[in-house]
């Protein structure tokens, strides 16, 4: 058993969460000409001994995608955060100052 805390729903098993993918890799912009941005998007994975950004989504819960951090050594979760930020906290960094 690997318990995720998510943060709506308190620690669950990782049974009730879907993986989806590395969460460190950047997506290219949608009109990017690059073969290249894409194939590494696509195909070119670290393989870390340590700690690691993963997608995991809450699928038997609040369906929320999160970002969790996790030692791929040992399992062990570093952090857990929503994937997409709340419209409110993206509505104050757009007001604050560059
Ligand atoms: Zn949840």
């Amino acid at each position: 058993m690997l318990p995720i805390e998510c943060p709506c729903c308190g620690p669950r098993d990782h049974d009730e969460f879907r993986y989806g993918g590395d969460a460190s890799v950047t997506r290219p912009a949608h009109d990017d000409p690059d073969p290249e941005a894409w194939y590494r998007y696509v195909f070119i994975r670290a393989n870390p001994a340590g700690l690691h950004r993963e997608f995991w989504q809450h699928v038997i819960g609040c369906r929320q995608w999160l970002v969790v951090e996790r030692d791929t050594r040992n399992h062990a979760i570093a952090s857990v955060e929503l994937a997409r930020k709340s419209p409110h906290s993206k509505s104050l960094a757009r007001k604050s100052p560059a």
